[in-house]
């Protein structure tokens, strides 16, 4: 067997929603040499009034058929303080929760770009990367549109061989 499972981020829809078009999240996940797997067949229900802390812990307990996990929600995510969040990844539990909703003006234009680098921030996470100074990495932290616009879809030379690292020990693993 030469492709990992491990490797496959499963990606799952919340309360009745699906994402309408999945090539960002692909482009995202193959900055990290892993592809998505959509699931739009099972659809999840969590309380997305709950904080983003709380909601990923629920949502970490769910069955699903993938190793990794990536939900996706169509209202917008808080924070404990109330502030905006784009996503959250929980490496311990292969969790990732997402919203599209606050990238755009409206969800039906959420822009392709912003989705890509914002999922592609929260797949870093599940690598274990942490949070980078230059604002033009995709692992620097945004709040906004405007600090999700400074970044380019890639990660600094830092990030990048962090990356490589950590996906040649897992790789080694078998
Ligand atoms: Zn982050
Ligand atoms: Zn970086």
């Amino acid at each position: 067997m030469t492709f990992n499972r491990k490797l496959v981020i499963g990606l799952y829809g919340l309360n009745g929603f699906f994402p309408r078009d999945i090539k960002p999240y692909e482009a995202a996940a193959t900055l990290f040499n892993m592809s998505i797997e959509p699931h739009k067949e099972i659809n999840y229900t969590a309380d997305l009034k709950l904080s983003i802390d709380e909601l990923i812990s629920q949502l970490g307990k769910l069955q699903r058929p993938t190793y990794n996990a990536l939900f996706v929600a169509d209202e917008r995510l808080r924070d404990k303080k109330g502030l905006n969040s784009f996503g959250l990844t929980d490496p311990k539990a292969r969790v990732i929760v997402f919203s599209e909703v606050a990238l755009g003006s409206g969800i039906n234009d959420a822009p392709q770009e912003r989705i890509l680098k914002e999922v592609a921030h929260l797949v870093g996470h599940l690598w274990g990367l942490g949070h980078c100074d230059d604002a033009s990495c995709i692992m620097s932290f945004a709040r906004t549109v405007e600090e999700v616009d400074l970044k380019l879809p890639r990660l600094c030379n830092d990030h990048s061989s962090l990356f490589k690292q950590a996906y040649r020990a897992f790789i080694g693993e078998g």
